[in-house]
């Protein structure tokens, strides 16, 4: 047991009074390429990061939930698992009506709660598209499950995460982060398809890591154009006669007759999202061929897409990628998360990782003055149990 742990069940004791019975873990993701496809029935390429949301909890006799987080003040949050809460947010705590909207889908699901006291701690950071949101979510899904003696298959407990944050918190998001968090392999990066759901893991290749930088800038923007161009991408289908925008070839959409019908910028959102639907693919299989060169380049060509054509980055996220790409040993890079902010996501050879992190921290803090962080991670096992001794 580490420190986080024991510092979670030491506030749990001192909020409770007793110690907890039972801990889950669910990990926070990076997504290495296949931007803004998610919510297109298209492909993404995360893997689990070594930053999780922990839970630790004990069941109650009766229907009470109680709840705190270590992050986030407010105390001790209590309710009801009958409750019936109204949709899209009803909390003065916006971190509690995650875990309500997880508790509430379950009972939605006809699946019966039982009471349960929880203590909540996370190291994933908060808003930097790493997905402390999934996380959060997963981990409350099986903790409460856990509680009540009951479990799920993982890829259920993704959708049922992912329900929860779109009605309950009202963040319309796609399935990436929440089955990314339940069903991660450790050392695999898992090729998605976000319309059946399938998962094919494939190692990284050898002697590379993945390098994450925040650029300390949280995403402003970004609930307005997220549902901007989460429209724009549907009336592109619609009016190239799909229902989503992975029916659709390069080819199909450069038909002349096709460019009459859709005005110029949601052609450009739509040539991206199905041109990263290709590259998602290629990326998956340079894995399978060990080639981290290649897979670096169309990372590199993710981003171009998503900063000319998608039109999600923001100086920051552009000035971080240029600066990595310029170090040796960077072989690509890339924004990862919806954009307007946040992470990018390096592929960079490990003998250079001892020059890349501190030259990447000065070289960001040269041109902006906001908190930069560098994370260097392995591929994390997705949630699961939490040792408590
Ligand atoms: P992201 O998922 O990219 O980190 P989101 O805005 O989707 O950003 O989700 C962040 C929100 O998730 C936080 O504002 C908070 O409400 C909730 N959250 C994440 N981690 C925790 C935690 N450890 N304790 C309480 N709430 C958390
Ligand atoms: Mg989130």
């Amino acid at each position: 047991m580490d420190q986080r742990t024991r510092n979670l069940i030491k506030a749990f004791i001192s909020a409770y009074g007793d110690r907890p019975t039972l801990g889950v873990r669910a990990p926070g993701r990076v997504n290495l390429i296949g931007e803004h496809t998610d919510y297109n029935d298209g492909f993404c390429l995360p893997m689990a990061i070594e930053r999780d949301v922990r839970i630790v909890a004990r069941p109650r006799k009766d229907a009470t939930i109680r709840v705190l987080s270590l992050e986030q003040g407010g105390g001790l949050v209590e309710f009801d698992t009958g409750l019936n809460i109204p949709k899209a947010s009803i909390a003065e705590l916006r971190w509690a009506d995650y875990v309500k909207g997880c508790v509430q889908v379950l009972c939605e699901e006809g699946i019966r709660v039982r009471g349960a006291d929880l203590a909540i701690t996370g190291d994933v950071p908060l808003g930097s598209g790493l997905s402390s949101s999934a996380a959060l979510e997963v981990a409350t899904i099986h903790a409460v499950l856990s509680a009540s003696r009951k479990a799920l298959p993982a890829e259920r407990i993704a959708t049922l995460a992912q329900r929860a944050e779109n009605r309950y918190v009202g963040n319309n998001c796609g399935i990436l982060d929440q089955l990314s968090s339940a069903c991660a392999t450790k050392g695999k990066a898992m090729l998605m398809d976000c319309r059946t759901l399938k998962l094919l893991p494939a190692s990284l290749p050898k002697g590379v890591s993945v390098v994450i930088a925040d650029t300390g800038k949280r995403r402003g923007l970004v609930d307005s154009e997220y549902n901007q161009r989460r429209q724009q991408c549907e009336a592109g289908a619609k009016a190239l006669g799909v229902s989503h925008l992975r029916d659709v070839t390069l080819h199909g959409l450069w038909h002349a007759s096709v460019k009459a019908r859709i005005d110029q910028q949601t052609r450009r959102r739509c040539e991206h999202v199905v041109a990263e639907n290709g590259r998602t693919q290629a990326a998956f299989a340079c894995l399978q061929a060990g080639d981290a060169p290649s897979f670096g380049q169309l990372m590199d060509q993710s981003h171009a897409d998503l900063r000319d054509k998608f039109e999600v980055t923001c100086r920051e996220l552009d000035d971080l990628v240029a600066i990595s790409r310029s170090l040796p040993g960077c072989l690509g890079s890339r924004m990862t998360g919806a954009g307007f902010g946040g992470c990018t996501v390096s592929l960079v050879q490990d003998h250079c990782l001892p020059t890349f992190v501190p030259a990447v921290t000065a070289g960001y803090r040269s041109l902006h003055d906001l908190p930069v962080a560098v994370y260097v991670t392995r591929a994390a096992p997705g949630a699961g149990r939490l040792v408590l001794r």
